[in-house]
């Protein structure tokens, strides 16, 4: 065994293009909601290809806010969510005074589980509200079908999924919305900042008019300073031109970077194939394209109380890893004081987050940081009892 590696779960990869976007904007005239938030709408669009809508937020969490407000979600309706996801998923229902009810994901992708959704559905149901779990695409052939059946809209969290796509579209425009996060360990990152995405140009109107004060028109448009009329309420969930600056010069780079993760996932997943009782998380079907954020994988019963003491040893051997998600959100204190759920009903998600662990895969580590890991990670359990 040669030297020990550094070897972080996640690092933001910024360049000598991001510096100076950022010095080009502030030494320019507009510092928001200007040229550059424009600009990366509309890369971010093409991007996605198809015929999509794209919009800036402050946050992923803002747009996550702004599509449910904007659908005119709230109080009196259920939204079925999955249990197996980041928080803000849940609380952007809750925020809109929504009620969310738990569903369960499947073990073998972490995601939602269709079969499931279908028992939730109540005549109170007015929509689904998923994530593509790690940037492993939801089965949104299924869910875009109950969708249809009980009239029900679908709000895609694709915060770790730039990228993935079902067939050739990219997900965020299979549902009635999408949002994205560019949170620094993200795929892409703006400092903080998301964006919001949608198929319907109406529901895209509204969410720019909400994400600024609901004014009727913005800044350039206009004819004399000053004047505006505000026909709606709204909330200033814009991103400014500098962050915006930072967010096109990473979106030049995506083809580079969903590369590498996938080479580092592809390489890590072989190296970790002879060791038993060991599930890595993944996506079963060929016609979806997964955006791999990080290598997720379940440890089986023989190693499932091992989990810290691996964790620990990894660390010791200079690997970072994390875990998605260490709570189903249930069992986080706010839902659990508020619903008492069960936790018996979603075993699939509980065991996720009690039993994997997340290795990673980012544009920083390459392939033989992927040999390191699958290395320590055999040699690390051969030893663990
Ligand atoms: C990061 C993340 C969010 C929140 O995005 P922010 O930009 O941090 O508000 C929401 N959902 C998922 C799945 C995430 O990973």
């Amino acid at each position: 065994m040669s030297g020990i590696r550094e070897i972080a779960f996640a690092r933001p990869w910024i360049t000598d293009a991001e510096l100076d976007a950022v010095v080009r904007v502030l030494g320019g005239d507009v510092l928001t909601h200007g040229p550059q938030a424009k600009a990366f709408e509309e890369e971010f669009s093409e991007f996605m290809g198809g015929d999509g809508h794209a919009l800036l937020t402050s946050s992923g969490m803002a747009a996550l806010h702004l599509a449910y407000w904007q659908l005119g979600i709230g109080p009196g309706d259920e939204v079925i969510v999955t249990s197996q996801t980041h928080v803000a998923t849940v609380h952007a229902v809750e925020i809109v005074g929504a009620t969310p009810v738990f569903v369960d994901c499947r073990q073998a992708d972490g995601n939602i589980d269709p079969a499931q959704i279908e028992e939730a559905v109540t005549d109170r149901t007015r929509a689904i509200g998923l994530v593509h779990f790690v940037g492993i695409p939801c089965d949104m052939d299924s869910i875009m079908e109950i969708a249809r059946r009980s009239d029900l809209l679908v709000i895609e969290d694709c915060a770790l999924a730039v990228g993935a796509r079902v067939r050739d579209i990219h997900v965020g425009l299979i549902g009635d919305a999408g949002i994205f996060s560019f949170y620094p360990v993200k795929h892409i990152t703006t400092g903080d900042g998301g964006m919001f995405v949608t198929r319907h140009v109406e529901l895209k109107d509204r969410v720019a008019s909400a994400r600024a004060f609901g004014v009727d028109r913005s800044f350039s448009e206009r004819a004399i300073p000053g004047k505006y009329d505000v026909p709606t309420l709204g909330l200033n969930y814009r991103l400014s031109d500098i962050n915006a600056a930072i967010g096109r010069q990473q979106l030049a780079r995506i083809d580079e970077i969903l590369q590498r993760r996938a080479d580092n996932f592809r390489v890590l997943r072989a190296g970790l194939s002879d060791i038993s009782d060991l599930h890595v998380i993944d996506t079963e079907a060929v016609d979806r394209v997964n955006s791999h954020y990080c290598l997720s994988a379940v440890l089986g019963a023989s190693l499932a109380n091992c989990r810290d003491e691996i964790v620990q040893r990894l660390r010791e051997s200079g690997i970072g890893t994390s875990i998605y998600y260490p709570h189903p959100i249930p069992r986080l204190s706010y839902y659990a004081e508020k619903y008492g759920h069960d936790l018996g009903r979603v075993p699939q998600a509980t065991t996720i987050s009690d039993n994997s662990i997340a290795l990673p895969v980012g544009p920083h580590l390459d392939e033989s940081d992927m040999e390191y890991i699958a290395t320590q990670l055999i040699r690390v359990m051969e030893s663990t009892d």
